[in-house]
């Protein structure tokens, strides 16, 4: 068993659509990014990566690669399985932490769950999903942003 721990932020700015744990949250604003800017998928990206001691998703998918342009984070989180796999692993479980004021995730939680169980090919049971405002307090209570805290344990598979 291996742990490894993810951390990621992204603006959050007008005119871009919000795109948060794999699915689309109506809002005002969204984030900005070389990708759809999934803070969350990218979180998760980098804890299990980290877990199998492979670097970080910038070095995976460098966000200078024409390839990545707008790219649906569901992609690289299903690559990064995909990685771990190659390296004679597999996901055991995830727990994650969304920082943000506005807006409400609560009613997104197990629809984020079933959109990112399989792309890590595990059941919803192993995806934890949390989120939590700042009390107002720093960028991402004054809502310039977005962060995401995540922890994962892989498994060897042999
Ligand atoms: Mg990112």
């Amino acid at each position: 068993m291996r742990i490894g721990f993810g951390y990621d932020v992204h603006r959050l700015v007008e005119g871009r659509e919000l795109w948060l744990g794999g699915i689309r949250i109506p809002h005002t604003h969204g984030l900005l990014g070389h990708s759809d800017a999934d803070v969350l998928i990218h979180a998760l990206c980098d804890a299990l990566l980290g877990a199998a001691n492979l670097r970080d998703i910038g070095y995976q998918f460098p966000d200078t690669a024409e390839e990545y342009r707008g790219i649906d984070s569901k992609i690289l989180l299903r690559r990064t399985t995909d990685l771990l796999h190659a390296h004679g692993y597999r996901v055991g479980n995830v727990d994650a932490t969304v920082c943000a004021e506005h807006p409400k995730l609560g009613p997104h939680i197990e629809s984020m769950k079933q959109a990112l169980a399989p792309l890590m090919d595990v059941g919803v049971d192993a995806v934890s999903l949390k989120a939590t405002t700042t009390e107002h307090l720093g960028f991402t209570g004054r809502e310039e942003g977005i962060s995401a805290y995540a922890v994962a344990l892989i498994e060897k598979t042999q």
